[in-house]
């Protein structure tokens, strides 16, 4: 085993790396950009060299910097986690040139599958499958679009360099092929700095499954099943799941079969994945299922399989790296049970996605699952880099039960006062047609209105918000300004301001309410909402400094006590108003006398009119 490991990345999978490390007795070592100083990875590795700035540039995509870090702590071995370095292959060679041990691809085998249409070459010669399409030298547009006609609409055009989802374009007809190239050679050229494209046919209905390979240096190569990873939006994965829904034995095989032949024909070593396109119109078919591409490092949602394996692929990893045979053989694997994961973000998805950075005052992840998170409470959300806050892994017997508990866990989250995709999550993984038999990449776009939260408290928030707001023993009405009535019997309903609203709601108590930094947060179904009670300026105890009686809702004053011109007493009764069929008692804010008084008996009221008027 290695006796030390620089791990070359930073958040959720530098801790996840370091956790196997420790385990193994290897001494870790993390490198870190100044963004990332006070971040929990920084303080569980053994040991901690600063790399840099904040922008990834200057820091972890700095090659020379991490070799210089790696020299300076005496470490061994580099772990490139996924994303930033893991697939440079210049960088790879680098650190092998530097006499360390790369816990990554073979460079040969990161150049080789660098290039989606090299890749699809390779993996045609080798006789696996691919995706119907034109991937010629003659980049001419005359061509790509006779190319496009004879594949026939609709096709995708793909940057040969591209990834993340980035530099894609789908094609209806004939008619905007031009346009759709042109667009996409810009944004290629701008992201990738390669202006080639590819064209493929665009399958219907597709479903992207993926095959987990392993490779060491003594020329085995396993695979450890598949994973569908069909629910994304906008070409980014959202959640992942072991095995794929409706694969049979034959299906697995001829899948299974062809990713193990792609992983041999580069030679590969270390951990990769083979990603395929299925046409899932008519179930999974073993002739419908097309290689897309191959990722030559751990992925990010590698979770599901090491939980239907049980084995720990970062161990896999490290042992490969180190020259060691793989821990089993391919008939020493499994499938057990089912697992899914989450990806949990800091942003907004009532808001387009955006990005939602800033301290985490109040972080709680449900407990009883797998949880791999970046922050602990108290931690920044960088706006530096991918915002993930945590992925959520679950394992069931059963496919219906891994989801119900997928969806248990998103609604427990509460994160605050950064906001997340969690209500987003619980709503997709619960969604009757996800739980039934498994998605295709366009689901969500389809069922935006359903899996997409709104961004203003629905009625069981606001009546889980009144039910905190309900009086305790003790407290007088004024306090909830709730069941408070003339005359008769008590109203149920309780007033509460949430989402920027006053509302009147049968309290029905639900989800967790949490006193953070002077806020009241309700935490329900994933989402987040701060309430209190209306604070309307000239009710209850506390007036307006300037002592205006505010009508706090729009309604109609139903008693005047007040007299223009006589003293009123701080907290006497002055006026009553009738709004949504509760009723306000509106108070002096403090000693003086009644200036104004512009409302009778009977009057009908704006929010916000003003209804009488204190002086000191
Ligand atoms: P990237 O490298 O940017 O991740 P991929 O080639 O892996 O790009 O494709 C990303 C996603 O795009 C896939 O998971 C799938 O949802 C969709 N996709 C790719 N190729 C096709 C295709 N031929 N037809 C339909 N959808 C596709």
């Amino acid at each position: 085993m290695l006796e030390s490991l620089l791990i070359a990345n930073r958040g959720e999978i530098a801790r996840r790396i370091i956790r196997t490390a420790r385990r193994l007795g290897v001494r870790t070592v993390a490198v870190y950009s100044d963004a990332d100083a006070q971040m929990p990875f920084v303080r569980e590795a053994d040991l901690a060299e600063r790399i840099g700035p904040a922008p990834a540039r200057e820091s972890y995509l700095d090659g020379a910097k991490i070799l210089a870090a790696a020299a300076k702590t005496k470490a061994r071995a580099i772990h490139p986690g996924y994303g930033f370095l893991s697939e440079n292959a210049d960088f790879a060679e680098a650190v092998e040139r530097a006499g360390l041990i790369w816990v990554g691809a073979p460079p040969g085998a990161i150049r080789a599958m660098g290039l989606k249409d090299a890749a699809k070459k390779l993996m045609q010669d080798a006789g696996v499958p691919v995706t119907p399409g034109y991937l010629g030298d003659d980049q001419s547009p005359e061509r790509l679009k006779s190319e496009a006609d004879r594949i026939g609409y609709p096709v995708l055009i793909k940057a040969v360099a591209g990834g993340g989802g980035k530099g894609m374009r789908r094609v209806e007809a004939a008619g905007s092929f031009g346009e759709a190239l042109a667009s996409c050679r810009r944004e290629a050229a701008a992201s990738f700095g390669d202006d080639r494209v590819l064209i493929e046919k665009y399958i219907a209905n597709p479903r992207h499954i993926e095959v987990q390979v392993f490779g060491d240096h003594h020329g085995n190569i396993v695979h450890l099943f598949e994973r569908d990873c069909s629910m994304q939006r906008r070409y980014q994965k959202v959640i992942e799941e072991a095995p794929a829904p409706g694969m049979d034995d034959t299906t697995r095989a001829a899948l299974t079969g062809a990713a193990v032949k792609a992983a041999r024909a580069v030679g590969y070593v270390g951990a990769g994945t083979i990603e395929f396109i299925a046409d899932a119109s008519d179930g999974l078919r073993a002739d419908r299922i097309w290689f897309m591409e191959m990722n030559t490092r751990l992925q990010v949602e590698h979770p599901v399989t090491e939980a239907i394996t049980g084995q720990d692929l970062v161990e896999w990893q490290l042992r490969a790296a180190s020259g060691e045979k793989l821990p089993k053989a391919q008939d020493q694997l499994f499938i057990d049970g089912w697992a899914m994961e989450a990806r949990l973000y800091a942003e907004n998805p009532s808001a387009g996605f955006l990005p939602s950075t800033g301290r985490i005052a109040h972080l709680n992840l449900p407990a009883n699952i797998r949880v791999d998170s970046a922050v602990e409470q108290g931690d920044l959300v960088s706006p530096y880099y991918d915002p993930m806050i945590a992925k959520l892994i679950v394992h069931a017997a059963t496919r219906p039960a891994a989801a119900e508990k997928l969806a248990n866990a998103c609604r427990t989250v509460e994160v605050w006062p950064v906001k997340t995709n969690a209500g987003f999550l619980a709503r997709a993984a619960a969604d009757p047609n996800f739980v039934r038999g498994g998605v295709d990449t366009g689901f969500i776009e389809r069922h935006a209105a359903r899996v997409i939260p709104a961004s203003e408290p629905g009625r069981d928030a606001i009546a889980a918000a009144a039910a905190a707001l309900l009086p305790k023993n003790g407290d007088g009405p004024w306090q909830a300004l709730a069941g408070f009535r003339l005359a008769g019997a008590p109203d149920p309903r309780v007033a509460v301001e949430i989402g920027g609203e006053v509302h009147i709601a049968e309290p029905v108590a639900a989800g967790a309410v949490r006193e953070i930094a002077g806020d009241r947060v309700l935490f329900l179904d994933g989402g987040a909402w701060p309430f209190s009670t209306p604070q309307p300026k000239a009710a209850g105890e506390t007036g307006t400094d300037d002592g205006a009686i505010l009508a706090p809702m729009p309604g109609t004053v139903i008693l005047v006590e007040a007299v223009k011109g006589k003293a009123a007493k701080r907290g006497q009764r002055l006026l009553v108003l009738e709004a949504m069929k509760m009723e306000y008692i509106l108070v002096a804010p403090f000693d003086g006398t009644v200036v104004d008084l512009t409302v009778k008996t009977g009057s009908q009221v704006e929010e916000g009119a003003l209804l009488a008027r204190i002086e000191r």
